[in-house]
């Protein structure tokens, strides 16, 4: 597998890697030049009109809002914001689309130079050699982000497994045609594929966090294209490159980009020279092969779109965009870590999906951030599985921050033990009401009674005569054993902390 073969490769060989990443703005209510939704599917050509179309006569109007959002994200990049920047057509001969050409942007795209860290950390960290292993952060550059249209979809029908050659017949489906489709290239500035991953997950959290999309890989709404090339380490010169299509997954874009490192380090090693071309990710075979190579190249001959006028954003126009920018989730989980307390781990998990952090907020403020970390655990853990097993969203989950915090007090105060907190908090999801009332109708409360707790104990410790003078005689482990008993002998109420602690008293 090339995967396992990854390793050895990159003690002989760097690994240069850019991507170029395309993200439609889903989140939008319209197409980029004229009024017809944005949505998913929905039967073939209904979501169509002579602009996306592209009849003879319609014209193209620019929406503001996806003009705003690539301007946002090129704030959360740290891009430079063009004062002067402009569409260009792109010459495209394919079936779909229906222009035969793309409204997209070449030399003036509204984002420039920018940046994005990333963090290596765990198995991941090892593939960068100099680092010794070690969790590492990395500066990739991010070249441009521009703003385009996205092309229909080509279905092909019958003959052998759908394959383009073999098919009977192909059929487009123009509803996707002339969604705003927005273009991050990077800088060959990633030497890893998990890097490469890495970049992608982050690059995407991003989106999700600037509310423009909703970043689905496998339905398309995010695609990631990956270049490679490799070269011998101290080498300055750029190796020929590659470029890997059709990976619908984090794991396949890393696999494909170890498959295809590995793949041109065969080559090199013997003797050959890597051809300049666009591969393709075959997910079953779990291998490349080649889609066109580079003399199939096209020729776009962009020029300027001259039906549109050029863009001139104002510094106060682009400061307003800036104002718009929410809490991302780096600085999110900062401020969980200051302000609460919380380890990195925790606060990374809670900080990613901003509702999540939200609801998390609400209930800290509720129960006070000297309760955060219970809480935090709580929120990762059955709130968390909770939510996938029954595919919630934290807006509508019935579980509400307000019911999390008592929960947790409740627990703090020991009036309830953690395990039977588990069983309110199973109560809560089915039954929706809140934890106290919980443990009241099920007469839930723990016994903080010493005078009960001795009496089990003594009950306990009269009843076991062996264990006690093993546990005398120096088998202090037992004491597991002798609060499993007490706890029995109360059904499960006994204040732990307590039954532990008169326990050795007594047994002492
Ligand atoms: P193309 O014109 O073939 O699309 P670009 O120069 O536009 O190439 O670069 C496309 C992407 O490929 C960018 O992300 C860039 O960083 C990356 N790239 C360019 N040259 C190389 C190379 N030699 N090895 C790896 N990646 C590269
Ligand atoms: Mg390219
Ligand atoms: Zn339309």
């Amino acid at each position: 597998m090339a995967k396992d073969r990854l390793p050895g490769v990159l003690e002989r060989y760097e690994a240069v890697i850019g991507l170029e990443i395309h993200t439609e703005l889903t989140a939008l209510n319209s197409k980029m030049f004229c009024g017809c939704p944005v949505e998913f599917g929905g039967e073939p050509n209904t979501r169509v009109c002579p602009v996306c179309l592209g009849l003879p006569g319609a014209l193209p109007v620019p929406n503001q809002a996806a003009v705003e959002s690539t301007v946002l994200a090129g704030i959360a990049f740290n891009c430079e914001i063009a004062p002067f920047s402009q569409f260009h057509r792109k010459q495209y001969f394919y079936p779909d689309m229906p222009k035969d050409y793309q409204i997209s942007q070449y030399d003036l795209p509204f984002c420039g130079l920018g940046h994005l860290d990333i963090e290596v950390d765990g198995d991941g960290a090892a593939q960068r050699l100099e680092f010794g292993g070690d969790a590492y952060t990395a500066r990739i550059d991010v070249t441009r982000i521009h703003l385009e249209e996205d092309t229909g979809k080509m279905v092909h029908v019958g003959g052998s497994e759908g394959r383009i050659a073999g098919a009977d017949h192909s059929l487009v489906d123009f509803n996707r045609a002339g969604t705003p489709l927005m273009e991050l290239v990077s800088e060959p500035d990633i030497r890893t594929p998990e890097e490469a991953r890495r970049f992608a997950q982050k690059l995407r959290l991003i989106m999700l966090n600037l509310g423009v999309s909703d970043c689905s890989m496998e339905e398309g709404s995010m695609r990631v294209d990956g270049n490679v090339s490799i070269r011998r380490p101290g080498e300055t010169e750029l190796g020929t490159k590659t470029e890997v299509k059709n990976m619908n997954s984090f794991k396949a874009l890393h696999d494909a980009l170890a498959y295809e490192i590995v793949r041109q380090a065969d080559v090199l090693d013997e003797g050959g020279r890597v051809v300049q071309e666009t591969r393709h990710w075959d997910v079953a075979a779990k291998r490349t092969s080649t889609l066109r190579s580079k003399e199939e190249a096209h020729d776009y001959r962009y020029f300027p779109e001259p039906d549109m006028v050029p863009f001139e954003f104002s510094a106060e126009w682009i400061e307003s965009i800036r104002d718009r920018l929410p809490e991302l989730p780096d600085a999110r989980r900062e401020r969980f870590m200051r302000d609460f307390g919380l380890p990195a781990n925790d606060a990374r998990s809670l900080s990613e999906d901003a509702d999540f952090a939200a609801y998390f907020e609400e209930a800290v403020a509720l129960a006070g951030a000297a309760l955060a970390k219970p809480l935090a655990n709580w929120a990762l853990g059955d709130f968390s599985a909770y939510l996938n097993a029954e595919a919630v969203a934290v807006a509508e989950a019935r579980v509400t921050p307000a019911m999390l915090a008592e929960l947790v007090e409740i627990v703090d105060a020991g009036t309830i033990s953690g395990k039977q907190a588990k069983q309110v908090f199973a109560e809560m999801v089915t039954s929706g009401d809140a934890p106290g009332a919980i443990v009241e109708l099920r007469g839930m409360k723990q016994v903080s009674d010493t005078g009960a707790i001795e009496a089990a104990v003594d009950r306990v410790i009269a009843a076991s005569p062996d264990e006690v003078a093993s546990y005398r005689a120096g088998k202090t482990t037992l004491i597991g054993w002798f609060v499993g008993q007490v706890m029995r002998e109360m059904r499960g109420q006994g204040n732990p902390a307590l039954v532990n602690e008169i326990l050795v008293k007594k047994l002492g």
